[in-house]
């Protein structure tokens, strides 16, 4: 199989037909031999039963149905491991992804040799309270992560199989996918400028709540490929340092103390003095701190995925 077409959807029922003549249309003018998968995120309109019946005519769209909606991550996530194509493409069901992008989106996997291609809503058809958010994500994601794209967050995408099979979208990662792509080791990730559309039917199913839940996943996948695996070396060069700074302090405050005692100078309690209070936190939060690091140690070292790895080639093996 040369090709799977992924496509998550929740309560589209207006954009189905349209969107599977179109793929068929803009496909078979090519010489690809395709499935289209299709995941019912627990859609409650009559999405479901309209894909049941265009599936009876054909044989390569296969479909699955959640039993609830579980979110675009998890439905992605089950069209790449039900996928067999050697070049996944995944896109919205909305008809805001143009089907026409798909030939050259997969030319550039198995021509040009990337591993993952992202589109690029250059032109975006969406309100403004949406596109400047996503800028800004955008240039926060590109800075952290080192992938130079300008649409992270692209519903149409290209991937080489073997990527879809190495990653696990879980949660909200969907909008990480190339972070994701990028730490499980493929590193040629491209762009396309693709054509964006106005949605015609239905509503979107994101609000702006996806700026700030974006944000919090980006920051926890940098954490977790950072230190995911070695939370010591964060929690306990933090927790030592602030000990040790405020040890460091309260014996100086103790010295102080004994010094003023030796010599008859009248000096205040030492729990008169405030900077006591913040040595004494200090210590506390570093022990914490570095407490916090030994059990997540404990943690890793019964965790299950505490030493795996991706082999990319063997030779007399
Ligand atoms: N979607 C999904 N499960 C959800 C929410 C959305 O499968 O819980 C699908 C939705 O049907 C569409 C795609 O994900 O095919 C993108 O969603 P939407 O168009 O609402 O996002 P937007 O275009 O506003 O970013
Ligand atoms: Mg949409």
């Amino acid at each position: 199989m040369d090709l799977s077409i992924v496509i998550p959807f929740y309560n589209e029922e207006e954009s189905l037909e349209e969107l599977v003549e179109w793929i068929e249309r803009v496909l078979n003018e090519q010489k690809i031999e395709y499935e289209i998968i299709m995941i019912d995120d627990g859609s409650s309109d009559r999405s479901w039963s309209i894909v049941e019946k265009m599936s009876t005519s054909r044989q390569y769209l296969k479909a699955i149905r959640f039993r609830r909606n579980y979110g675009k991550s998890a439905a992605l996530q089950c069209g790449f491991q039900a996928s067999q194509g050697n070049v996944v493409i995944t896109m919205d069901a909305d008809l805001q992804d143009s089907p026409d992008e798909i030939p050259a989106l997969y030319r550039m996997i198995v021509d040009e040799g990337y591993d993952m291609v992202s589109g690029w809503k250059k032109l975006r058809h969406d309100p403004i309270s949406k596109r400047w958010p996503s800028k800004v994500y955008n240039a926060v994601a590109r800075w952290v992560t080192g992938i130079k794209l300008h649409d992270f967050n692209c519903g149409l995408k290209a991937y080489r199989q073997q990527v879809v099979k190495s990653i696990e979208v879980y949660g909200d990662m969907h909008r990480n996918i190339p972070f994701l792509a990028k730490q499980a080791g493929f590193k040629r990730i491209g762009e396309k400028v693709v054509q964006h559309r106005k949605r015609k039917y239905g509503v979107s199913k994101y609000g702006w709540q996806r700026f700030v839940t974006g944000f919090l996943d980006l920051l926890t996948l940098v954490f977790i490929t950072k230190f995911g695996r070695r939370p010591m070396h964060f929690f306990g060069v933090l927790g030592s340092l602030m000990f040790l700074f405020g040890f460091i302090w309260a014996a100086f405050l103790g010295a102080e103390k004994l010094y003023a005692i030796k010599h008859h100078i009248k000096a205040p309690l030492v729990t008169n003095n405030p900077y006591f209070y913040l040595a004494l936190v200090a210590m506390i939060l570093g022990t914490q701190l570095f407490l916090s690091g030994f059990l997540a140690e404990l943690i890793v070292r019964t965790s299950s995925d505490r030493n795996t790895y991706l082999i990319d080639k063997k030779v007399n093996l």
